[in-house]
C-alpha cells in the first residue's frame, strides 16, 4: 500500500548529469524513469519539478557578467530541456506523461494550469512542470514548493545525491550526522541548506511536509512511497 496518494517529486538538474559533470547522462535518466514508473504502476499520482543546474544557472551567468534576468530565463529554459528528456525517457517505458511550462512555449509544452495538471494526474499521467515558478530570482526548489502546494500533494519528495539532511555537508565534514526528522523552524534556525529559505517557508506556511532522500539508490523512491524511514522528514 502506498503511503501517499499524490506526490510532488523534486529532482535537481545536477542529479541528471550523473558523473559526467554536465548535461544529461542517459543511463542515469533511464534509471530515474524506472523508479518513477514503479510508483506510477502502483497508482501514485506524480507531479515532477526538475532543476536546470546541470545546464545553466542564472547566478553563474550574472557572475560572468550576464544580465541576471536573462540568465534566469536561460536557467528556466534549461529546466524545460531536462523535463523533455525525462518525459521522453518515461514515454519509452510506456508511462503516459506531459510536460507543462510556466512560460508559454507551445508546442514544446502545454501552458501550466493547476486544474489541467490535476485532471491529468487523476487520469494517471505523470505531470512534469517546467520553468520553476516562471519568474526570475526564484529557484526550482521554490517552484516545487509552489507546485506541490497548488496540486495539493500529500508530500514533497526531494530526491538528492545524499541520504537526507545532515548537521553539516557530509561530503565535506566526516563528523556530520543525519536527522531522521526535523521541523521547518529548525531547518531555518540552523541555516541548513536543504532548500532555499523561500521554498522552506512556503512549505511551512502551507503545511507541505518534505521528505529528503537519496534518489541515486535504486528502489529508494519505492521505499519512501511504502512509508519506510528513508532519508529525513521535514515537518511542521
Ligand atoms: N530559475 C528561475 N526561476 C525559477 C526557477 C529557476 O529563474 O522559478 C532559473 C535560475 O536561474 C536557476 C536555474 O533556473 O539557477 C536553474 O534552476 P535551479 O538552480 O533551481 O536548478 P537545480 O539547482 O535544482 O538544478
Amino acid at each position: 500500500m502506498a503511503k501517499f496518494k499524490r506526490i510532488l517529486l523534486k529532482l535537481s538538474g545536477e542529479s541528471l548529469q550523473g558523473n559526467q559533470g554536465y548535461g544529461i547522462d542517459p543511463e542515469h535518466l533511464a534509471e530515474y524513469a524506472q523508479q518513477i514508473k514503479a510508483i506510477s504502476d502502483q497508482g501514485v499520482q506524480i507531479g515532477i519539478v526538475i532543476g536546470g543546474g546541470n545546464i545553466f544557472r542564472g547566478l553563474s551567468g550574472a557572475a560572468a557578467g550576464l544580465d541576471r534576468v536573462k540568465g534566469d530565463q536561460m536557467g528556466m529554459l534549461a529546466t524545460v530541456i531536462n523535463s523533455l528528456a525525462l518525459g521522453s525517457a518515461l514515454t519509452s517505458l510506456g508511462v503516459k506523461n506531459r510536460v507543462m511550462t510556466a512560460i508559454r512555449m507551445e508546442p514544446i509544452g502545454e501552458f501550466y494550469n493547476k486544474w489541467k495538471a490535476i485532471e491529468a494526474l487523476e487520469r494517471g499521467e505523470v505531470v512534469i512542470m517546467s520553468c520553476g515558478t516562471g519568474q526570475p530570482y526564484f529557484t526550482t526548489d521554490t517552484g516545487s514548493s509552489l507546485r506541490g502546494i497548488e496540486i495539493e500533494a500529500d508530500v514533497m519528495l526531494k530526491g538528492t545525491r545524499v541520504d537526507g539532511i545532515y548537521t553539516a555537508d557530509p561530503e565535506k565534514d566526516p563528523t556530520a550526522t543525519r536527522f531522521d526528522a526535523i521541523s521547518y523552524d529548525e531547518v531555518l534556525q540552523r541555516g541548513l541548506r536543504v532548500m532555499d529559505a523561500t521554498a522552506t517557508l512556503m512549505c511551512k506556511e502551507n503545511n507541505l511536509p518534505i521528505q529528503v532522500f537519496n534518489m541515486d539508490k535504486p528502489g529508494n523512491l519505492q521505499r519512501v512511497i511504502a512509508g519506510e524511514a528513508v532519508g529525513t522528514f521535514v515537518h511542521p
